[in-house]
This record gives structure tokens, sequence and C-alpha cells, in this order.
């Protein structure tokens, strides 16, 4: 049972629009499947790097202090896709960032804001790219409870399946963990996702080195090759590209970049094609 303090927290993160909150002790975090695989493989997994397609090997900078993970899920129901589409970096709205990310930014900076006003506690919003100071989310999300790692290499949750998108943060405090849980819906799993990718990136096995022993490989038993999902996002991000002066649509460029133009709309079909969670969502 959370005691008063996590309870609070939980509720606040509620409050400001959290559907699902999950609270993680950082030392099992800094050995979880994807933490072990960039301290011992590096980014660089399937020819590819990370993120950002970077290969650095820099390793999670764990702020001194930090003793806990807060994590936040937000739905992102099928009814709502443009929750991630990428919209225009100059003028628009959301600054290159998608609504659905806006919302969770907004969210983790305001309950940071809260935590430290009213609790006492020194948080660390974190970023979503671990090349930019972030931890891996889905591992922090597991180990706090929310759910489990997917054939589609995502997380999926009891409430809404894969269709969740995450943020966090580091707390300086030894807060009690929400802890994990009993839910694992794949033994009848008939692989919808895997079926669903237009890029057959769950046909082979990523190659991992095999001097390292991986206990947990991506997408539960290493058929997840993410060089070939960065294909499907690169063709998106193309479609969603002004060519020379002129759009796809043809439209005019310096008029598109100039106004609230959605560049990219995401695949997501190994999300969408999972059975599991509220079929409402
Ligand atoms: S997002 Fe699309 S391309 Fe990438 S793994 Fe999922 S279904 Fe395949």
């Amino acid at each position: 049972m959370a005691s008063r303090l996590e309870e609070r927290i939980i509720e606040k993160a509620k409050e400001l629009g959290a559907d699902l909150v999950g609270i993680a002790s950082i030392e099992p975090l800094k050995d979880s499947p994807s933490h072990y695989l960039l301290s011992t493989v590096g980014r660089k997994i399937d020819g590819i790097g990370g993120d950002s397609g970077s290969d650095d090997p820099q390793q999670v900078q764990w702020p001194t202090g930090a003793r806990t993970a807060l994590i936040i899920a937000v739905a992102h129901p099928k009814a709502k896709p443009e929750l991630d589409w990428s919209h225009s970096r100059k003028t628009s709205t959301f600054r290159g960032n998608s609504p659905g990310n806006k919302m969770l930014i907004t969210i983790n900076k305001e309950l940071s804001a809260w935590i430290e006003r009213t609790e006492g506690i020194n948080t660390h919003p974190l970023s979503y790219s671990t090349e930019e100071g972030g931890i891996y989310f889905k591992d922090a999300a597991v180990l706090a409870g929310l759910g489990c790692i997917g054939k589609n290499n995502l997380l999926i949750t009891p409430e809404y399946g894969p269709r969740v998108r995450l943020r966090g943060m580091l707390l300086e405090a030894e807060l009690e963990t929400t802890g994990t849980i009993d839910y694992d819906p794949f033994k009848d799993c008939m692989e919808y996702c895997r079926r669903a990718c237009p890029q057959e990136a769950f046909n082979g096995a990523v190659s991992l080195p095999k001097e390292i022993e991986v206990l947990n490989p991506p997408a539960r038993d290493a058929f997840y090759r993410r060089s070939r999902c960065m294909v499907q996002m690169y063709a998106d991000w193309k479609l969603g590209q002004p060519a020379n002066n002129k759009t796809t649509g043809g439209m005019d460029k310096d008029k598109v970049q100039n106004t609230e133009t959605i560049l990219v709309k995401y695949c997501r079909q190994c999300e969408l094609a999972c059975p599991e969670g509220n079929p409402g969502v």
C-alpha cells in the first residue's frame, strides 16, 4: 500500500491529465533491459544508432541524488491520430512538437513544479531521448507496474494496450514503488502487430553480439529490426516535406512553413493492430 506521499503525487499527476502513473526505484532501473543493452552493446543496434540516429555510446547520466523514477502515461486513442502528428517548427503552436508530446511535457513540468513546491522534493523532468538526458521510459513503466513489453517492442498496458505515450522525471527522494504487475497477455497472442508492419520489421531477429548474454532482447525474442522501422519513419517524414519550392500537395513552400502545416504522420500500424486494452482506445 502506497504511503500518503505517493498517493498525493499520483493523484496530482492524474488531476493534471495523466491517465496512468507509476513509481519505480532507479537502482533496478539502471539494470533494466534497455539500460543494460546500452551499457553492453551501445546505441548502435541493427547497424544504426538510437533515437536520433546517433551511435554515440554515451551512457545515461543519472543525476546525483536521484532515487526514484516517476512515470506518466497519456492515452493516444485510435480516434485521435493527430496527437502525434508533427507540426512545422517555425510558427506552429506546438513548435516542432506533436500535440500529444506537448501535453506530456506540460503535465510533467507542472507536476515537477508542484512536487518541488508542495512536497519539497527536488525533481529532474526528463527529455524523451536518452541522447538528451532522458532514460528508457518503457523500462521504467514496466518496473512501475504500468504494463509489459509486447511483441511489437512497445509497452502494452491493460487499460490502453500499446496506445499510450510516456514521459517522466527523477525524484531526489526514496519513494515506495508501485511495483510490477502480473500481466502478460501473450500466451494466445496472434501477433497482429507483427503481421501489420509494412516494412516487415518483425520478420527477422536483430543480431546482437554473441559474447553478450542479452536476457531480455527487444520485442521479447529479438524479432524487431529497428532499421526497417526507421525506413518507414523516413518515408513518412519525406512525404510531408516540401520539395523544391512546392509541397507534395503543390503549395508554396514558404507559405507552408509559416503556417500550421502538418509535416509527419507516423506509421503506428504495429500499435493500432494490437487488440489489448479497452477497444474504445
Ligand atoms: S511503426 Fe510501422 S514500420 Fe515501424 S515497426 Fe511498427 S508497423 Fe513496422
